[in-house]
């Protein structure tokens, strides 16, 4: 139905089998209030921001008052959390339906934080206005990045605290994705042994997000392979930016292939692959240089739910499933030495690409060298410490290069079109909360966001969103 907010919701995820959703509204809350208003993704998704971003538009995305044509449900899912299987579900969110474009796109338009919901458990369904924020940041960071990602349309706050433990304001994200389907969903219908179920959901994902596998002779195991592409894709694209997820369990990970879930995520400053984020990670599981087996190690759990539908005889499907996730080391490999060459400007290749790549690495780590920055200068062609290691390593490269037909301008475009000037600094991200929580002053995240926007832009001059924390920033 239209109106003049622009709303054009369907429902189609409710009419899968009862097994993977409840109908649940949001609860409403006390003082709904916006705090940030997207307006861009608003046009993307054709809504009208004028309509919206008003006190009518607070009472929407803060879940007290239902959009015309929304179902509103939650999603049943499992997953595996830090290697332990259980159910879940949404316990803070709720699905309000799929904002269908003139173009056919269609996008989940979701609350989160929106009240209890029958898969809470013990949790009060809530979430605190900082982590709303900071999901909201990054983001809009990995969009601007390039990255696939769920995105974030509205921040509300509900006038009501939330206790972790301490007194915090409430907030509702509403989150937009191309979907919420999780490696957890199907995880959840395999559990329940219902094979129809683990169909019905692949073949809607597949008609939602793989359409190209549809009619070909295997379409399971080709959705299976495609799927293993997409994710060693985006984690590829991760660890180029020196991205961090921090709570890679199976019920964050999205067939759609978006980045999904931003809880104690962070970018690395200093490089080092066990680099860790998550205070809730100490063995490290999901650090920096893990993100590619705990991949490999999530999707193995997809293949194994939809075993029942890759070949007719059991160990058959075992047999396609494994060598399915097997692929992926070098799937990713190759997505990842294409992502390296491009950061350091090698248009062709040479066999000794990978090792060139990994001695600049090693550098860093050995160095403590700024990850982000060390590839920005390069380049830029701005001074980097010319201890001794790193003049032989400059020296390989630029000798690497001139073996390129390629002009120094060609090697710069490629290498500033994939090394960000900026990303969301950590101290960056805490000074703009800190603003925004602790005074309501929004300024401060409005500029770190304007920032994050371009982050590939090397014209634009803000040394203090370019430096790390440590480097005693002057900006
Ligand atoms: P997450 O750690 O955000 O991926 O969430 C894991 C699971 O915990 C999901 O099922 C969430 O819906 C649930 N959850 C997280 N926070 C809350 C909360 N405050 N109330 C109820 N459920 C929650
Ligand atoms: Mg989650
Ligand atoms: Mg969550």
């Amino acid at each position: 139905s239209k109106n003049d907010a622009g709303w054009h919701l369907q429902n189609t995820y409710s009419r899968l089998p009862g097994l993977l959703h409840v109908s649940a509204s949001p609860v409403p809350v006390k003082r709904p209030a916006l705090k940030v208003f997207n307006h861009e993704l608003a046009r993307e998704l054709e809504l009208n921001g004028s309509a919206l971003d008003t006190q009518e538009g607070a009472e929407i995305f803060a879940g007290n008052r239902i959009p015309g044509g929304a179902e509103p449900l939650a999603q049943a899912y499992a997953g595996h959390q830090f290697g332990h299987f259980t159910t879940l579900g949404d316990g803070r969110a709720i699905l309000l339906g799929e904002q269908l474009t003139s173009v056919g796109e269609r996008y989940d338009i979701q609350l989160k934080g929106s009240g209890i919901t029958p898969f809470s458990r013990r949790g009060d369904g809530r979430a605190a206005l900082g982590p709303m924020l900071r999901e909201y940041i990054i983001s809009e960071a990995m969009h601007g990045l390039g990255i696939p990602t769920t995105r974030s349309l509205a921040v509300t706050t509900t006038g009501e605290a939330v206790y972790r433990p301490q007194p915090l304001p409430g907030a509702v994200l509403t989150r937009v994705a191309a979907s919420h389907i999780r490696v957890g969903t199907f995880e959840w219908a395999a559990a329940h042994g219902d094979t129809a179920a683990v169909k019905a959901l692949t073949d809607y994902t597949i008609a939602r997000h793989y359409p190209e596998v549809v009619g070909s002779a295997e379409p399971y195991l080709a959705f299976l392979k495609a799927a293993i592409d997409r994710q060693a894709a985006l984690i590829a694209k991760w660890l180029q930016v020196g991205f961090i997820h921090g709570v890679m369990n199976t019920d964050n990970m999205a067939l759609s292939g978006e980045t999904i879930d931003y809880g104690p995520c962070a970018f690395m400053d200093v490089y080092d692959p066990a680099t860790v984020f998550s205070s809730i990670d100490r063995q490290g599981r999901y650090a920096y240089g893990n993100q590619p087996s705990i991949a490999k190690w999530n999707l193995a759990r997809f293949a194994e739910a939809l075993l029942p539908l890759l070949h007719a005889d059991e160990e058959k499907s075992v047999e396609l499933a494994n060598e399915a996730i097997e692929s992926f080391g070098r799937i990713y490999e190759q997505y990842w030495l294409d992502g390296r060459r491009k950061k350091l400007g090698l248009h062709t290749q040479e066999d000794g690409d990978r090792a060139l790549i990994q001695r600049l690495l090693n550098w860093m780590k050995d160095a403590k060298a700024d990850y982000t920055l060390t590839f920005r200068s390069l380049s830029a062609d701005t001074p980097l410490p010319m201890d001794a290691p790193f003049q032989i390593w400059h020296g390989e490269w630029r000798a690497r290069l001139a073996r390129q037909p390629q002009s120094m301008s060609e090697v710069v475009t490629l290498m500033q079109a994939h090394n960000p000037a900026f990303i969301p600094r950590n101290h960056k991200v805490e000074e703009a909360l800190a603003a925004a929580v602790e005074r309501d002053d929004l300024s401060v995240m409005e500029r770190l966001l304007s920032i994050l926007k371009k982050p590939y832009d090397y014209s634009v001059d803000a040394p203090e969103y370019s430096a790390p924390l440590d480097a005693g920033a002057d900006g």
